[in-house]
């Protein structure tokens, strides 16, 4: 049986970048950009006002101008001032040639006819409130480097220089086989020994979360003949396949053989860590094969340490190995020697809390966890204030 630490080198030295593909805006939230992005035009196009108020020359000694034109945000019409001239306008539009500043309408004074004007003090000067051509970035320029993730504020930046298409590390599509005959769907009527197929829906969600559109999950029971023809169909038409359940020592767990006679190669099996100590991972012809243990704590935990990471290397991103903090813990935890432990845990007050109820097959703790902590191999007891790896739940 190999260490924690040993299963993640091993994914890691098999890791690849995945496909990569153009999408379009809307679709690209998320994703890592395979490729960099420069501006095809100038942001600001123009010359633009900041506010709503009076565009104008100022030269420091007049005060008074007459108002001319009116010019709204969207006008595209040239305008030019005379001298002594201003011009009524809005945030957003264009600057008339001759003017050079916008004098906010809260500071100024409109002589009786509405036609002057007038503006005392100091509190602008030449240029105040004009965004000025090219200030955000120039024809040209360099926007977004490749491996940047896709925000919601990266798409605004795009949209704003008129980019609509970006190329990114495309999702895999993945496959899950959910193995076990007393499994039932969640609106069936379940018997005394069947119980709900809580994997399905979960891994389903880890999936979504981790940003893969294309999922199909799918149901098998516990028949070696009808689970092979599942393996073969499914590896044929996906990038990953996951299994859960089936892959542990019973007489009924079929997993690992129809995997071996599907042609997958082992990368390993079985890990020094609890829950989800029979775990499997293993590649053919580039595609990714995990099957995890069928209780649900082993499943999510399997999928958070291992699974994730691979499918986010193959989707572009950077130190997906790491846990995304270190953490004190806030009491001492108990746990068997020889195991590394994940716990569901809650952080709180900057440190981290391990929760009730810990045992593979219960789910009630994640009621409230947020995350998941990290307890080494050879440790019986860790103690309070020990700094823990922390993997967090939400992505
Ligand atoms: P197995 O590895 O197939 O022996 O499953 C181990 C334990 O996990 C058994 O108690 C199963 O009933 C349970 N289990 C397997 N698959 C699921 C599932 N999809 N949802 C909930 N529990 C499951
Ligand atoms: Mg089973």
């Amino acid at each position: 049986m190999i260490s924690v630490q040993q299963a993640k080198q091993l994914l890691s030295e098999h890791c690849e970048r995945g496909q990569q593909m153009k999408v379009s805006l809307q679709d690209s939230l998320g994703a890592i950009l395979a490729a960099a992005v420069f501006s095809p035009i100038d942001v600001p196009g123009f010359d633009n006002s900041a506010m709503d108020g009076y565009a104008l020359a100022l030269d420091g000694k007049e005060n008074e101008w007459q108002i001319g034109e009116v010019i709204q945000a969207g006008d595209t019409s040239d305008i030019s001032l005379k001298e002594w001239q201003a011009a009524r306008i809005f945030t957003g539009a264009r600057i008339p040639e001759g003017a050079d500043t916008v004098i906010p309408q809260e500071l100024v004074e409109l002589n009786q006819e509405e036609k002057t004007v007038c503006y005392e003090g100091d509190r602008i000067q030449k240029g105040s409130n004009v965004r000025l051509k090219g200030s955000q970035c120039r024809k040209g320029d360099l926007l977004l480097e490749p491996g940047t993730k896709i925000t919601p504020g990266v798409i605004g930046l795009l949209a704003s220089v008129g980019v609509g298409e970006v190329r990114i590390f495309a999702p895999p599509a993945v496959a899950c086989i959910i193995t076990g005959n007393e499994l039932k769907e969640v609106g069936e009527q379940i018997r005394e020994g069947e119980i709900y197929n809580s994997n399905g829906p979960m891994l389903e969600a880890c999936l979504r979360q981790t940003g893969i559109g294309k999922i199909e999950v799918l149901r098998a029971t516990d028949e070696k003949e009808k689970l092979q023809e599942l393996v073969n169909t499914a590896l044929e038409n996906n990038e990953v396949l996951l299994l859960s359940g089936g892959i542990s020592v019973g007489d009924y767990d079929f997993v690992k053989e129809c995997l071996e006679t599907a042609g997958v190669q082992e990368i390993f099996y079985k890990i020094k860590q609890r829950p989800g100590k029979p775990f499997f991972a293993g590649k053919k012809q580039g595609k990714w094969i995990f099957a995890l243990p069928g209780n649900p704590a082993s499943v999510y935990s399997c999928f958070i340490q291992y699974v994730r990471p691979t499918l986010k290397y193959l989707m572009g991103h950077e130190q997906v190995w790491e846990p995304e903090e270190v953490l004190e813990l806030k009491e001492d935890v108990k746990k068997k020697a020889g195991f590394t432990f994940f716990m569901k845990a809650r952080r709180e007050d900057g440190k981290v809390r391990v929760l009730g109820g810990q045992q593979s097959f219960n789910l009630l703790s994640f009621n409230e966890a947020d995350c998941m902590v990290e307890l080494g191999e050879e440790a019986e007891i860790v103690t309070k204030g020990t700094r823990v790896k922390v993997y967090h739940l939400s992505h």
